[in-house]
């Protein structure tokens, strides 16, 4: 499936700003391409279909399960997210980079696929952070924010798995961080 195109990974606990820091990213390198991810979670306000998520139902989600449509998939804070074989097939044949923004589930099932993935892991300067980011955020319930900081502990135990880890404290600092990253890595392309 590998072409002259890199793979990249993304993951963070949630509320550790990785979407943050991956428009910018976005917007800096033009060549890097972004996986849209599939999921069956509700859009929040800000978001559109299409752009941020293909928002589909469970049932077409377990209908392309049982197809073999997805590269990986997880079910994460107790929704369907997948990655699909045949986008992600078609930019690197074409030899295009590809970012990746997915759990630390569907990490590892890319990093045991042989694909290579350059994989990154965001973590915020304390569980303190995370908590506060993701209230002052204010696009989840109480529940939704609880069930999502007792996973982010979970999720931050395996933070060693991935090659670059990356600190999202001062946002300027850790984009600079990433910037040197990504350069580094396309270098070449
Ligand atoms: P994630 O995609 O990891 O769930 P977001 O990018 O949505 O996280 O960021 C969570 C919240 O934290 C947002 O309100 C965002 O504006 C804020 N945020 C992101 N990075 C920083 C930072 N370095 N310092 C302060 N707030 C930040
Ligand atoms: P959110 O609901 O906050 O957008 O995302 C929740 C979590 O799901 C994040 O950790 C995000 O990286 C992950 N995620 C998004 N898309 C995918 C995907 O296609 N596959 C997997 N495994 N995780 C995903």
């Amino acid at each position: 499936m590998a072409g002259k195109g890199k793979l990249f990974v993304v993951s963070a606990p949630s509320g550790a700003g990785k979407t943050t820091l991956i428009r910018q990213v976005l917007k800096r390198f033009k060549t890097l391409s972004y996986s849209v991810s599939h999921t069956t979670r509700a859009p929040r306000s800000n978001e559109e279909d299409g752009l941020d998520y293909f928002f589909i139902s469970p049932a077409e989600f377990e209908e392309k399960i049982a197809k073999g449509l997805w590269l990986e998939w997880a079910k994460v804070h107790d929704n369907y997210y997948g990655t699909s074989k045949s986008f992600v097939k078609a930019c690197l044949q074409k030899g295009k980079s590809l970012l990746l923004d997915i759990d630390v589930q569907g990490a590892e099932k890319i990093m045991a696929s042989g694909l290579n993935p350059v994989s990154i892991f965001i973590m915020p300067p304390s569980f303190e952070v995370l908590s506060q980011r993701l209230l002052n955020r204010g696009t989840d319930s109480k529940e939704v924010i609880e069930k999502r900081l007792v996973n982010a502990k979970t999720e931050m135990a395996l933070k060693d798995l991935y090659r670059y880890v990356v600190v999202n404290d001062d946002l300027n600092t850790a984009l600079k961080e990433l910037y040197s990253i990504f350069k580094k890595e396309m270098d070449g392309e």
